[in-house]
């Protein structure tokens, strides 16, 4: 991504003093003077932040302003260990109602909506995202938070919300009990703004349908605002983030090389214009790609294509990267494999070898049709050949929790 010259600007004003007012960065920054950053390849020569460095300047560690310029603080999910804490000043705080304001207008909410809002309010940044951008905005905020479906349907039905914020999951669950109720027609919803979660096309498609509501996705994380950084517009071809607020950049996981826009890699954030706890090259582990070009929608602002997976669950052979997510694609397109499958990498005398095993009902000639499909799609996918081999439905293991579909015996 060329960084423009506005966004070369507001990061010099990002880097200024910032390793005075941060021990954080006068660490990370140590033996660097960020004021000698004059270009986007200087920039590039800057030292990544990653979550664990973030989880080890818990409690305030990264705080960047004086105590009285922080309003509040949010937290990101602790579920392994120390939370990471960001300090928010007002313009923080003000900066993210704006920027989730956009997002709602790029999904065509106006002030004349009611919003209900269904993620978790509290430490996570979730609810009060989407309520603070509701508010920003002008429209009517409808703040339900999780759960107790019987009270959100009787609230959607009375109020009339026109607009659903949720996770893709309760999303789903919403519009399952809706049609099994067969309240649809009593209901006003026009629109899902629907959040925080990699979810496929097909949960997307089963909820705009059963619902019958356009549905947009948007993007965020705590550590750099939350919710509302990024959304996907009408075209429905990627999401389009914020780039006067954020910068980004896509980079080869293992070697942290800038890639070039159009290839898949590790999405790295800056924030252009944060004060409590600015974010400079933060690692996010979320694998997508920047889509080149200009969207047919005429908004100037870059787009990130759909996030297919996290850098931690990447596997490489013969010095392709590949991701589950991938494999998953592949299956779901050749003609005949049934959704069933597994991945073997092995090192046979020096060579490594790849393997996928597909169900399929297919048998004989058909059978071999479908396994030369598979890994002439596979080449093209994913850029090199497997041994694609069919095998009878129900062979595969089943298991009640996440099935296991990647064995990699090389290490
Ligand atoms: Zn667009």
């Amino acid at each position: 991504m060329e960084m423009t010259p506005q966004q070369l600007e507001m990061l010099q004003g990002e880097l200024r003093g910032l390793k005075d007012r941060s021990a954080f960065y006068a660490k990370k920054f140590e033996g660097i003077d960020v004021a000698d950053v004059a270009s986007q390849a200087d920039f590039e020569k800057l030292p990544f932040s990653e979550k664990d460095d973030l989880r080890a300047a818990y409690p305030l560690g990264l705080q960047a302003v004086p105590d009285d310029e922080v309003v509040r603080i949010h937290s990101s999910s602790g579920t392994t260990g120390t939370p990471v804490i960001i300090p928010y000043t007002q313009k923080d705080v003000d900066d993210w109602a704006i920027q989730f304001a956009r997002c709602y207008e790029m999904a065509g909410i106006t002030r004349l909506d009611r919003i209900q809002i269904t993620p978790g309010y509290g430490l996570w940044t979730a609810g009060i995202g989407f309520q603070l951008g509701a508010e920003r905005l002008g429209a009517m905020a409808i703040p339900m938070g999780p759960g107790n479906t019987d009270k959100q349907l009787k609230m959607m039905e009375d109020l009339g919300s026109t607009v659903l914020g949720a996770t893709s999951s309760y999303a789903l669950l919403l519009a399952e009990e809706i049609q099994q109720r067969g309240i649809r027609d009593r209901l006003k919803l026009r629109k899902g703004v629907i959040g925080s979660e990699r979810w496929g096309e097909k949960m997307r498609l089963r909820i705009q349908s059963e619902l019958g509501i356009q549905i947009y996705d948007i993007y965020g994380l705590t550590e750099v605002y939350g919710p509302g950084i990024g959304i996907s517009c009408d075209e429905h071809a990627g999401m389009h983030v914020w780039s006067d607020y954020v910068y980004m950049e896509i980079i080869d996981p293992e070697t942290g090389e800038v890639l070039p826009d159009g290839e898949q890699g590790e999405l790295v954030l800056t924030t252009l214009q944060k004060q409590g706890a600015p974010l400079i090259r933060y690692r996010t582990h979320d694998l997508t790609r920047i889509i080149p070009g200009q969207c047919a929608c005429g908004c100037p602002h870059p787009r990130i294509d759909t996030l297919v997976g996290r850098t931690d669950d990447m596997f490489k052979v013969k010095g392709c990267n590949m991701f589950p997510a991938q494999v998953e694609e592949v299956i779901k397109i050749t003609d005949g494999a049934s959704s069933e499958y597994q991945v073997m990498i092995e090192n046979i005398s020096g060579k490594d070898v790849l393997t996928v095993l597909f169900e399929t009902p297919l048998e004989g000639e058909e059978k071999a049709r479908c396994e030369l499909e598979l890994a002439t799609i596979f080449k093209a996918k994913l850029g090199c050949t497997p041994d694609a081999k069919g095998v009878p439905m129900g062979e595969l293991p089943r298991s009640e929790k996440k099935t296991k579909r990647i064995f990699d015996s090389r290490y």
